[in-house]
């Protein structure tokens, strides 16, 4: 394991809420159960529950977010969230969330993002070092500091949103590109809402710059698949569901995807991690990453997942390490990010055996 955890990784597909501890998790409920606002018992043996199906993982997730969704509690769990990865030597990370109201508590969709900015601000201490705007990426290329993380945010449109709350997530995401926020993306429970939906705010995205990736074929719907893929999104999330037409459509297009192996077993999406569709695109050098899409939720992180790939497909360390690498070419970050993290594998590939 120790070796998967030395070389240096990119992550494109982690939800913030999903990449919560389970530490923690327990600490804010137990809190908000002494203080009454919730029957902790009733939440324990959910949180701590770990075979869930894909509809019981949404379940879980409104239950986070009844915990989560507060200023405060947003900016520790970013904090911890990106030290997390920084730990298991995650280089570059694409961090994505839903940004979410609650006028009762004074909650907009701008404040709670803030709030996730202040945890990235909140990150930097004697021994991690983090860039997550454009800005400083010189000084901080030139840094000798011992673990060192770059994050870029992307904004989630979760399903259930009207095409009116989505293109809010657009402009929001348009007026924070100087704090990190580069891309949208599509999630939120696949069985919900209508593509036609969502398709306006989406294209509006990529019409300004701002790059898009999308949940595609979790659930069975060939429709929107293709839709989908004839949109041309950035990259896509999962492919699981998909028909020979759409295989052929997103090798055609060569759309990159964001491989969540062990939410997909965990979700029963995919039967087996041997039948897993990585085997196939992985052979034929289709454009994939490796990601952990909810680290917390299905208890994995992103060594593991590559550890997990290698003994289940056979594939050596070396080849595994170029297939991280590789994943540079698909991150959503400019060329002078893309730049910094190829000195980076060059210097982890000098010293690798
Ligand atoms: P958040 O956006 O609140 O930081 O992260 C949790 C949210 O991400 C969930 O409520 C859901 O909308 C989305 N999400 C997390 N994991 C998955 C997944 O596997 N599939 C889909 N479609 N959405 C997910």
């Amino acid at each position: 394991m120790e070796w998967w955890v030395s070389i240096p990784k990119v992550e494109l597909h982690a939800h913030l809420n999903g990449s919560i501890r389970n530490s923690t998790l327990l600490e804010i409920a137990r809190e908000l159960g002494e203080k009454g606002t919730i029957v902790f018992s009733d939440i324990e043996h959910v949180i701590r529950k770990n075979d869930r199906k894909l509809h019981e993982v949404f379940k879980l997730f409104d239950l986070i977010h009844v915990v989560t969704t507060d200023h405060k509690t947003i900016t520790r769990i970013t904090k911890e969230v990106v030290e997390d990865f920084a730990a298991e030597n995650v280089v570059y990370l694409e961090l994505r969330t839903t940004p979410k109201r609650n006028d009762a508590i004074g909650l907009s969709k701008r404040s709670y993002m803030e709030a996730v900015v202040d945890g990235l601000r909140s990150v930097s201490s004697n021994n991690l070092e983090i860039n997550f705007s454009g800005a400083d990426l010189e000084t901080f290329s030139k840094s000798q500091t011992k673990m060192r993380i770059i994050v870029r945010l992307l904004l989630s449109i979760d399903r259930r949103e009207s095409t009116a709350s989505a293109m809010e997530t657009v402009n929001l995401a348009l007026e924070m590109k100087d704090m990190g926020v580069i891309g949208i993306d599509l999630s939120g429970n696949p069985t919900v809402g209508d593509w036609k939906n969502f398709f306006p705010a989406l294209k509006f995205a990529k019409d300004q710059g701002l790059s898009v990736t999308l949940h595609c074929g979790e659930v069975p719907n060939s429709v929107e698949v293709q839709a989908m893929l004839d949109f041309l999104p950035g990259r896509i999330g999962h492919a699981c569901c998909f028909q020979d037409e759409d295989w052929n459509k997103l090798k055609s297009y060569k759309i990159p995807v964001e491989i969540c192996l062990t939410s997909n077993i965990r979700t029963e999406t995919i039967s087996s991690v041997d039948v897993h569709h990585f085997g196939n695109l992985y052979k034929e050098n289709h454009p994939i990453v490796l990601c952990t899409d909810d680290s917390g939720v299905f208890s994995t992180n992103l060594s593991t997942e590559y550890a997990l790939v290698s003994s289940a497909f056979g594939i050596g360390k070396m080849e595994l390490f170029q297939l991280a690498r590789k994943a540079v070419d698909f991150i959503f970050a400019g060329n002078e990010v893309k730049m910094e993290l190829k000195k980076v594998y060059d210097a982890a590939a000098r010293t690798l055996k």
